[in-house]
């Protein structure tokens, strides 16, 4: 399930041809992946990249529709290229991903004065399209196919800070949560061969990445559907004995089926971080029940507690969804009991949102969103407090951080505890900006504030 939202106009080096192409980004870690593929392929073909639409000849957005929430923004973002275009600021706007891939007569219909629209495809096409929309053709087929199955994305141009990168092992999800709609968009999962994954690796790392951060819709799903092929332990072993990768992260773990060699793994190689990201989504059987996720309050505690066990010091991070159908007010509360006995170190909450053609969009048996809302509330006020207390548990320890960016006198940096975008950052105050991005420093945290620690360097 995505849980992560970035928003905004990607910056891209230069390229030869004199036709300027802006790439504005919308949606999680794994739509990001495919931005990169965009503007790499672009890069390639010697478009200038540039980071400014009003510098651009072309276009391209691509899309979130996770929710409807994300739909209304990726719909908002339509059309405010199109207004630029109809102020001659852009010749052609070019609308890709998963908003097209799922909703695409809809969006069509309501957005005719877009000149392509490219669902979820390998981007293999995307430079003759861009020349096309410049020839004032409109593009309404499919191009490209779907995206690439089974086999290494090399072209990408990244978009992170050389201190990590993500990278995807598989493609779509075998899960039918009752909220989702993932699966309807990106399809059965496909798995990357463990050789693709490493050479990608590989080629990160030979970039200067230090961290690579695994995202798929189920990592933990990895190989499966290989017959007799490597799951995720194999896999996470293989890319954690790739020269020089310094950190090695793990998102998007379904908990059912746990793949419990992967904590042997983890325990084994210094460069696998204690930390996983593993959404729960709820505690109460019967709303587990209702969500479809295969599992029941006891089976997600174990699994749990089993991780704190076999793990020392992992650090956990989990997603909750409040106001499903189903929960009545005493499932919240046993869920709010239970995330205050657990104490997740990281957490994220979303309210429900209806998606007409999942199957709990149907079930009107619910709260109010206005509830929903309150709920989420909830849970991040309890949150708040649990992580703050994890923050000052940290305060004079020493710990090597990753820093990924260097913000005028500070340096902003990361522990193992924390991964980008979503978790927390150490400062580090820099004034003689020693520590550049991808610096690995041993800080001593000296003050914990909300949800950043404050860190001087040791070594
Ligand atoms: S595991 Fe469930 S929530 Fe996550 S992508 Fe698959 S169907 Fe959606």
């Amino acid at each position: 399930m995505g849980t992560t939202t970035r928003a905004g106009v990607v910056d891209a080096a230069g390229g030869a041809r004199d036709i300027h192409v802006a790439l504005v980004h919308l949606g999680c870690a794994r739509n990001l992946i495919d931005s990169e593929n965009i503007l790499g392929r672009l890069g390639a073909e010697g478009y200038a990249l540039t980071g400014a639409v009003d510098q651009a000849d072309v276009a391209i957005l691509n899309t979130c529709s996770f929710i409807g929430p994300a739909r209304e923004e990726s719909e908002g973002a339509i059309r405010d290229l199109l207004a630029a275009k109809k102020e001659g600021q852009l010749r052609g706007v070019v609308v890709a991903g998963c908003l097209p891939e799922k909703f695409r007569p809809d969006i069509e219909a309501r957005f005719p004065e877009v000149d392509a629209f490219l669902g979820l495809s390998d981007y293999s096409n995307v430079a003759r399209i861009v020349e096309e929309v410049l020839k004032g053709r409109k593009i309404r087929d499919d191009v490209g196919g779907r995206a690439p199955q089974g086999q290494g994305e090399f072209l990408r141009l990244l978009q992170t800070p050389r201190s990590y990168a993500y990278l995807r092992p598989s493609h779509g999800c075998d899960h039918e949560c009752a909220f989702c709609i993932i699966p309807q968009i990106r399809g059965k999962q496909s798995s990357k061969p463990i050789a693709a994954v490493v050479e990608e690796t590989e080629r990160l790392v030979a970039q200067g990445v230090r961290e690579i951060v695994m995202v798929a819709e189920d990592t933990t799903g990895y190989g499966r559907d290989i017959k007799g092929g490597p799951e995720l332990p194999e896999l996470v072993e293989a890319m954690a004995a790739v020269d020089g990768l310094q950190w090695l992260r793990v998102m998007y773990a379904y908990p059912n089926r746990f793949p419990w060699r992967l904590t042997e793994v983890m325990t084994a190689h210094d460069n696998v971080v204690p930390y996983l990201d593993i959404p729960t989504q709820h505690i109460a059987t019967p709303v587990l029940k209702r969500m479809r996720r295969g599992g029941s309050s006891d089976s997600v505690r174990r699994i749990m507690k089993r991780l704190r066990e076999e793990v020392p010091g992992i650090a956990l991070r989990t997603t909750v969804l409040v106001g499903h159908p189903g929960e009545d007010e005493a499932s919240f509360e046993e869920l709010l009991a239970w995330l205050e006995e657990f104490r997740f170190e990281r957490l994220g909450a979303f309210a429900f949102s209806p998606e007409a053609t999942a199957p709990a969009g149907q079930d009107d048996d619910r709260c109010s969103h206005q509830e929903a809302l309150d709920r989420q509330r909830r849970v991040m006020e309890l949150q708040a407090r649990i992580h703050a207390d994890f923050q000052q548990s940290l305060v004079g320890k020493d710990l090597q951080v990753l820093v990924d960016d260097n913000d005028g006198d500070w340096a902003l940096a990361r522990t193992w505890a924390d991964a980008p975008e979503v978790d927390g950052l150490v400062k580090i105050h820099d004034p003689a900006h020693n520590l550049s991005t991808g610096a690995m420093p041993v800080v001593r945290v000296t003050a914990a504030d909300g949800y950043d620690l404050t860190a001087e360097v040791q070594r």
